[in-house]
């Protein structure tokens, strides 16, 4: 039988221990032990310090001591290596001293102290320390009481650290899966989708509730054949054989929506146990559409080529090989045209192998600009001059208000501007008036070409600008490269102005683009 305190105390510790197991905060956590155990010894002060995980030993808690003591004391026990091993006791007893030091060099005289291990796992997690300020020596009971308590603590203590762990190994998931950009899904070993990003429901626009506890292939399906093994089918085929076995598909994914289907790749990768046994399979969802507009640009960009380039080649060609035929005595008159429309195509090919050259520049870093003051009222003037000698048709003005300000630009990417939209007037209207116009605003100048032709089709207005665009009435009636708008626009954003469609409906089409003024 067992003395009554020694029942009463049992009892108590029990009732302590069930209380502490509870409690999941582990500042709470902690408080609440170092209450007791101070009460317990009938004590005056105490501390509890814990061993970080990147951070060294540390005071987590303390009652009754002043900060500058905890000041002195957190560098020191810093400093300290307290082992891991709970076998290695006689170090514990090395700390107990060094603290018992501590608390006396520092004018604690009067406090005589008891420290013990938290040993939780055959680890040690932390040290409590509990200090009384009266001259009685601390019993062995007082020990072995705070030594019982000590070991329920620290696995209490133990429990609210793992479950701070894992709460914050969650909340990264968490916000790892809300941050990234790919979609990302995580679906059960029977191919139902567990979670869900957001991103992913903006891909299929569909809620997250919508989406997930459904099986995979009513949320993963493929407006036509994709390109790959689906999971259904490679789970039909065994897969995953090994645990690093990733499998990749890629096509058209439908959307909830009746909006157009996404190009998509989805990488699948599997999530085993320790044991073996699959857990989950992660697919993570790209959107692809870039890679397709680039692909789908580079065809472009070769029949453009080929077919843009072949065509003035062939002429010369033909008109060469018709001229240097012995059985003909051609006419002086036919010679001359005929070389003027060999000069005529020699210069449209240099012109488009200029304008290829550039955007291929663009793409690779970007334009540079020499600014030096520009006339723009001359500039349009010049170019208008030069272009109304290819044109009989149409009738190129130049409209500039007096005093128009001189502007810092690059004189010679402003004329190839002015060049590509008088040139595109003269190629897309039948003929008529073309105007270029200037107009001075505050902060910029605002500079237009019109003519009388068709106009661009609303349609086609937010395309115009993109590389290699032409309208299909373009395509299907005159030549170029779709080029020419492109390279304005790089031109005139590398200035920091704006280029835009400034067509009335029925009106011809009207360009403008605005340059920035320097000159306040
Ligand atoms: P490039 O200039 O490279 O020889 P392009 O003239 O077809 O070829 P852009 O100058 O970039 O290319 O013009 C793009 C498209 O915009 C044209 O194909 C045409 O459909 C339309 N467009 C441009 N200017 C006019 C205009 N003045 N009137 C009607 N459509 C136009
Ligand atoms: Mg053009």
């Amino acid at each position: 039988m067992l003395p009554d305190a020694r029942v009463r105390q049992r009892d108590y510790l029990l009732e302590i221990a069930r209380a502490l197991t509870q409690e999941l905060d582990l500042d709470k956590l902690l408080i609440r032990i170092l209450n007791i155990a101070v009460e317990m010894l009938s004590g005056h002060a105490g501390m509890i310090a814990l061993r970080g995980v990147t951070e060294p030993w540390k005071v987590q808690v303390s009652q009754g001591l002043p900060q500058a003591f905890l000041n002195y004391l957190n560098p020191i026990l810093g400093r300290i290596s307290l082992p891991e091993d709970p076998a290695r006791r006689t170090d514990l007893e090395e700390i107990n001293r060094v603290l018992s030091e501590i608390t006396f060099s520092v004018g604690f005289g009067g406090l005589n102290g008891v420290g013990l291990p938290l040993i939780a796992e055959r680890r040690v997690i932390g040290v409590i320390y509990i200090f009384r300020n009266y001259a009685s020596v601390f019993s062995n009971n007082d020990r072995s009481l705070l030594g019982s308590f000590a070991d329920q603590a620290a696995i209490a203590v133990q429990n609210a650290q793992l479950y701070y762990q894992v709460r914050l190994q969650k909340q990264r998931v968490d916000a790892l899966l809300d941050a990234v950009a790919d979609g990302i899904l995580i679906i059960s070993p029977k191919l139902r989708i567990e979670r869900c990003n957001p991103s992913f429901s903006r891909m299929i626009t569909g809620n997250i509730e919508n989406i997930q506890f459904r099986s995979h292939d009513e949320v993963i399906s493929w407006a036509k054949p994709p390109e790959g093994t689906t999971l259904e089918e490679a789970v039909a085929g065994g897969w995953p054989l090994t645990p690093h076995a990733q499998l990749y598909i890629e096509g058209d994914l439908k959307r909830f929506t009746e909006i157009a289907p996404l190009p998509v790749g989805i990488t699948y990768a599997p999530v085993h146990s320790s044991e073996g046994s699959l857990l989950n399979i992660i697919a993570s969802v790209r959107d692809i559409t870039r890679f397709r507009q680039a692909d789908e640009l580079k065809s472009t960009f070769v029949s453009v080529v080929s077919h843009e380039l072949k065509t003035p080649v062939a002429l010369i060609k033909g008109y060469v090989s018709t001229l240097r035929r012995d059985d003909a005595d051609w006419d002086r008159s036919i010679v001359q045209d005929s070389l003027e429309v060999i000069e005529e195509e020699a210069d449209r090919l240099t012109g488009m192998i200029e304008n290829l050259l550039d955007a291929t520049r663009l793409q690779a870093g970007g334009l540079k600009i020499n600014r030096t003051d520009c006339q723009l009222a001359y500039l349009a003037k010049l170019v208008a001059e030069k272009l109304q000698t290819q044109t009989t048709e149409h009738k190129i003005l130049v409209d500039f208000p007096p005093d128009f300000p001189v502007v810092l630009a690059d004189e010679t990417r402003l004329e190839q501007v002015f060049s590509n939209l008088i040139s595109n007037a003269i190629k897309y209207s039948p003929g008529g008036q073309i105007k270029i116009s200037g107009a001075v605003r505050p902060k910029q100048v605002i500079l237009c070409v019109s003519d009388e032709g068709p106009g661009i089709a609303q349609q086609d207005m937010p395309h115009v600008f993109d590389r290699f665009y032409r309208a299909r009435d373009a395509v299907k009636n005159t030549k170029g490269t779709g080029l020419g708008l492109y390279l304005s626009r790089s031109i005139i954003e590398a200035h920091g102005g704006k280029i835009w469609v400034d067509s009335e409906s029925n009106q011809g089409a009207r360009i403008c683009f605005s340059l920035p003024r320097m000159d306040e």
